[in-house]
């Protein structure tokens, strides 16, 4: 963490760029496959490897998706954009230009509402949102060469600009949580980190309180997960913060951060965009978005995050807490509609949910689709605790085995006898019984020593195999034993 003395003096000013890979089997200009394959330059065609005289044709889907996720964002739309070349040299870019919107974007300004620890909400601009293709990618570590793989030229991307408003590595890391929810519940991204479909850079500069112009700004890139970004800004603050305090200046370039060695080095010396000399793309007209497939999208927009936790709230009288975890991820929220349909205790599944089906889930690195326990089942389980069938004890019993078996729960609590018992008769039976057997603990508690109880309630249990409803067992005890006293 920066050394906070320090950091009340200066403010720092953080952008952050979003790369999402949006969801498509074939990539942006060409039909070639997005998958993912171990065979280096196995997806590939003459457009993408840019051979003469080949002519890109735009992917009409990553128009579609580019469009839902400005709606999402109350961004602006550009009903008509352009595409532009931006000219670079590099080994994994064979065609010497990355097609790319610069001048106008197909979305353009929006709002990204991230909610912050204390209850509130921010609001972070995002100044606009355009479609590209993906570059390749050298591979440096195999010896003393390098190699090229260029499956990944032309795979469609979502450039995400957030304007400079971001204030603390915390809200960085929460804007792209927040991001990364969006783009799951418009299904137009997977938002796997680890694997790249999500990339983020960090622009970062730092200025002291009250100064309006802003410092000369470095970019960080190669963070990926939510703990790097934050790591690899605060150390970015606290590098640029030391070196103003130590009279030097920082200098515009692009940093690598480096997660094991927890350092960001330099890259190279930052290009300003005019050093790309972007020129409409002359190759591809303008891309034109007609009204009325413009309504049929905003017509088909699924339900927001935000939205749907607050629907929890109310529909299923959830805590605030419950219903955003909930909603984290469109898994989690599906499989819990699905459940809720088969139950009304939503609080009970809820905490099933949060506790035993995430842990296991979490664990095996799944996706509640693939949960081997099945909505309904996990229903049919709370259903059998509410109406008193199984204790919750006996139930976790249950959880465990549904993870392995074919069989309901119904049908693992009759074939191991598993009901609870409530009955009366039976339980004084089994409970006066214990109570002649341990005279001695008797005297003790009828002598003051009140946790001598728990010495019975485990006793019972243990008798009953954990089947003893916990509520009957206490009344029970407490008046067979009170009414031991002479
Ligand atoms: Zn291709």
């Amino acid at each position: 963490m920066p050394d906070t003395s320090l950091t009340v003096r200066y403010e720092p000013v953080i952008g952050l760029e979003v790369h999402a890979q949006l969801k498509t089997n074939t990539k942006i200009f060409c039909g070639c496959s997005t998958g993912f394959t171990v065979e280096s330059n196995k997806n590939v065609c003459p457009v993408c490897l840019g051979m003469p005289g080949v002519l890109p044709v735009l992917n009409k889907k990553t128009v579609e998706l580019a469009v839902r996720f400005g709606l999402a964002l109350d961004a602006k739309v550009n009903l008509t954009s352009i595409f532009a070349r931006k000219n670079y040299f590099y080994p994994d870019l064979p065609k010497g230009y990355q097609i790319s919107q610069f001048s106008l974007p197909v979305v353009g300004e929006g709002v990204l509402k991230v909610e912050t620890g204390e209850g509130g909400i921010r609001e972070i601009g995002v100044l606009r949102a355009h479609l590209e293709e993906d570059a390749g990618k050298s591979i440096h570590d195999r010896g003393d060469f390098t190699l090229v793989d260029v499956n990944r030229c032309g795979v469609p991307l979502l450039e995400i600009v957030s304007k400079p408003e971001i204030r603390s590595a915390a809200e960085a890391a929460a804007y792209l949580r927040t991001m990364r929810q969006i783009l799951l519940f418009l299904d137009i991204c997977d938002g796997n980190m680890e694997e790249g479909s999500l990339r983020c850079d960090a622009n970062i500069s730092v200025r002291p309180v009250g100064e309006t112009r802003l410092g000369t700004k470095t970019e960080i890139k190669n963070m990926n997960s939510f703990r790097n970004v934050e790591r690899a800004i605060n150390y970015e603050i606290e590098r640029q913060i030391e070196l103003l305090e130590d009279g030097g200046s920082v200098v515009q370039q692009t940093l690598l951060w480096n997660a094991d060695k927890g350092i960001a080095t330099p890259m190279r010396s930052k290009e300003d965009s005019h050093d790309y000399r972007y020129f409409p793309d002359p190759d591809l007209m303008p891309l034109v978005i007609d009204e009325e497939w413009f309504q049929q999208i905003k017509s088909e927009m699924p339900e927001l995050p935000a939205t749907k936790k607050q629907r929890f709230v109310k529909q299923f009288s959830l805590p605030e807490y419950d219903a955003g975890i909930l909603t984290q991820q469109p898994d989690y929220s599906s499989y819990f509609e699905e459940a809720a349909a088969c139950t009304s205790n939503y609080k009970e599944l809820s905490n099933w949910m949060m506790t035993e089906v995430l842990k296991v889930a979490n664990q095996e690195k799944i996706d509640l689709s693939d949960f081997k326990i099945k909505p309904k089942r996990l229903a049919e389980l709370v259903n059998l605790i509410s109406s008193g069938s199984i204790s919750g004890k006996i139930g976790k019993e249950i959880f465990a085995q549904m993870l392995s078996s074919t069989l309901s729960p119904t049908e693992i609590v009759e074939k191991d006898g598993l009901f609870q018992i409530s009955d009366e008769n039976e339980l004084s039976h089994i409970i006066n019984k214990l109570l002649d057997e341990n005279e001695l603990q008797v005297q003790e508690y009828l002598a003051g020593k009140e946790k001598v109880l728990g010495f019975f309630v485990g006793r019972t249990m243990k008798e009953t195999k954990g089947k003893a409803n916990p509520s009957s067992v206490n009344n029970i005890l407490l008046d067979l034993l009170n009414s031991r006293r002479k």
